[in-house]
């Protein structure tokens, strides 16, 4: 998934504990061979409730019904087990009691009486994946539940959905029946289910790209205007551009037809992949604005689909090795899926057209110039915020230079980055990190399944492209603690970083985050639109004079608080001090800043007589052969 920025706002996370369901696995008596029926009630959609029946084939004795927990791409065990509600069980008319287990909240116990092959499952789901009053996003995790016991790839199951009237969906599902508002899909396996999201709405455009490999747009969304002018700014010729860009490098293809589902809401930068149907929010009209098209394009529009092959098609082994849902899984090896992914998602995007160098550059900056800064790196090293992921992905920003922040994503991609400059310039051009993608990640093409692989299997497979040291590599960067700031890559592909006073245009999440002044590289602090604290960096004139994140700016040098006036007293400082007036909770204190360095943003730099990489990195390929 996408890299996920968090508000201000402080939100409760709670924590489920881990059990193994392992016993439960005793219970099962589920059968393989022939289909469940699964029809899920969507024609209240709008208003944020759906209603699910379940057929399920079983046999008498203990049977064991799970809700997915560790969800594919999300990285935890985050499946929202809140919203299932009014859960009734029945073998025709007799009611079968169910008691939910204790030592797994996700599972569910029922116990079938003799001489019964087939029971019904009823339940509602609240606050269903509902994006606005005109659109759905269904993820078919969140309105199932499966017997335990037999293996996610041979479940089979047969959905059908209701949708409001007049409403149309997108997926890659394979429709086989329709009545009135009723669809009918082919069965699928429960793990393929699962990976089949549908985008539904009453507005929605089925676009096919004129790409070397067949792929379709399917768009929603909240008016006519919106999906019409979707192509008001060539977004489709550069969709089109993308999919060429993929089978340039990685040649060989996991899918018949790929699908972008790609929803124009509210909801801006959000995002799942899927082997052949990654799911993207653009914010509203999203798809026909340039400076959507271009901020948006690696990190979301780019990265989603290239986890077809980095995430979904390959996938660490200790991501996938369970027969269900239900974990525990670990999340060590996001510095491949995510990291490189994130890396992959920069090459792609600038191939394609969605920006230029230039652009890619200012993102390079402002990302390097982040980790730079946080002192969380004196002593947590990259692999733990992979490890911890799920629980730093939606918390408070407040401190999070020294928690760190999800860093296998930016730094992840920083150190591939270093690793294809270091296979180009010791093969001296003949070989290429390209090459590496297309030995690991292409590989052959096949339908939507999955091949884990172990770290010894990545770096057993850069080996093969280029030999090295890449376990000493990858132990010294991710595994051990890494003070010393990333940008080692960026200088041996002919870049330095700098800061002048010129602001950093690469503000990708300039819609939905709240930052107003970025002053983490000067005074040390970000400051939000309403003039409270986003969050200060530990051991800068901002800290040292007391502030914190949350408390809030009334006055700056005796005027009232604003973003125009906190840049001119930072750039000019009256006697190096800066004096602001600050609310805390409900007392008000006065502070002083001393500084005197002027304002900084980051930016790249050539380093005179230094080979160009970044440059030959982010240039177009074209596909030839296969
Ligand atoms: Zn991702």
């Amino acid at each position: 998934m996408a890299t996920r920025f968090v508000s201000h706002t402080k939100c409760l996370f709670l924590l489920l504990v881990a059990v193994a369901a392992g016993a439960s696995l005793a219970g099962a008596q589920g059968m393989a061979g022939t289909p469940m029926t699964l029809v899920v009630d969507e024609t209240q959609a709008p208003r944020q409730i759906a209603f699910v029946h379940e057929e399920i084939p079983v046999r008498p004795g203990a049977l064991a019904l799970a809700y997915p927990r560790w969800i594919p791409g999300e990285h935890g065990p985050t499946g929202p087990i809140e919203n299932l509600a009014a859960l009734r069980i029945h073998a025709d008319t007799t009611t079968l009691p169910w008691t939910r287990d204790p030592d797994d909240i996700f599972t569910f116990h029922v116990d079938v009486p003799a001489g019964v092959n087939r029971i019904t499952v009823d339940f509602d789901i609240l606050l269903e994946g509902t994006l606005s009053a005109h659109q759905l996003l269904l993820a078919w995790n969140t309105v199932v539940l499966y017997p335990l016991g037999i293996d996610k790839r041979e479940l089979m199951i047969q959905p059908s959905l209701l949708l409001p009237p007049d409403w149309k969906q997108g997926s890659s599902l394979q429709v086989t029946g329709k009545t009135e508002n009723r669809l009918n899909f082919a069965p699928l396996s429960l793990e393929r289910l699962i990976d089949s999201p549908v985008l539904a709405s009453d507005y929605l455009r089925v676009v096919p790209l004129a790409s070397s490999w067949p792929a379709v747009l399917d768009i929603a969304g909240d008016s006519q205007a919106a999906i019409d002018d979707a192509d008001d700014a060539n977004a489709f010729t550069l969709f089109g551009k993308l999919v060429d860009q993929d089978r340039a490098m990685f040649g060989f293809r996991h899918w018949q037809t790929l699908h972008f589902l790609i929803s124009q809401t509210g909801i801006n930068f959000d995002g799942l992949e899927h082997e052949d149907s990654p799911w993207e929010a653009v914010g509203d009209a999203g798809l026909s604005k340039k400076s959507e098209l271009e901020s948006y394009g690696w990190p979301l529009l780019a990265h989603e689909q290239s986890h077809s092959w980095d995430g979904k098609y390959r996938r660490p082994a200790e991501l996938y090795s369970k027969a269900d849902y239900q974990g525990p899984e670990r999340t060590t090896l996001l510095w491949v899926y995510e990291g490189l992914n994130e890396y992959i998602g920069m090459l792609l995007a600038t191939r394609a057209g969605f920006n230029d160098d230039a652009y890619m550059r200012e993102y390079l900056a402002r990302t390097s110039a982040n980790l730079a800064h946080e002192p969380g790196r004196n002593s947590t090293p990259l692999v733990d915020t992979a490890t911890e992921n799920w629980v730093i992905r939606t918390v408070d920003s407040g401190w999070s230079s020294l928690r760190r922040s999800q860093d296998y994503y930016d730094e992840g991609a920083l150190i591939w980055l270093e690793a294809d400059v270091l296979i180009r310039e010791q093969s001296h051009g003949r070989a290429s990190l390209d090459d590496f993608l297309r030995s690991f990640l292409g590989q052959r093409d096949t339908g939507p399944i999955v091949a884990p692989y172990t770290r010894e299997d990545v770096e057993a497979a850069l080996s093969a492209v280029w030999p090295y040291d890449w376990h000493g590599f990858f132990q010294k960067r991710i595994y051990e603690v890494h003070s010393q700031a990333p940008t080692d890559g960026l200088e041996a592909a002919g870049w330095r970083l700098v800061y002048n006073a010129t602001p950093n245009t690469a503000r990708f999440d300039a819609n939905y985050v709240p930052i107003e002044v970025f002053a983490a590289y000067s005074i040390g602090m970000d400051v939000n639109k309403d003039g409270s604290v986003n969050d200060v960096w530990p051991g800068t004139p901002a800290y040292d004079a007391g502030l914190g994140p949350h408390m809030t700016i009334l006055a700056i040098d005796g005027q009232a608080y604003s973003a125009e006036l906190l840049n001119d007293s930072i750039a000019h400082p009256a006697n190096g001090k800066i004096a602001l007036i600050v609310r805390n909770f409900d007392s008000v204190q006065t502070y002083e800043i001393h500084y005197g360095g002027g304002i900084r943003h980051p930016h790249l730099e050539r380093i005179p007589g230094s080979h160009d990489y970044l440059t030959d990195i982010l240039a177009p390929r074209s596909f030839s052969g296969h």
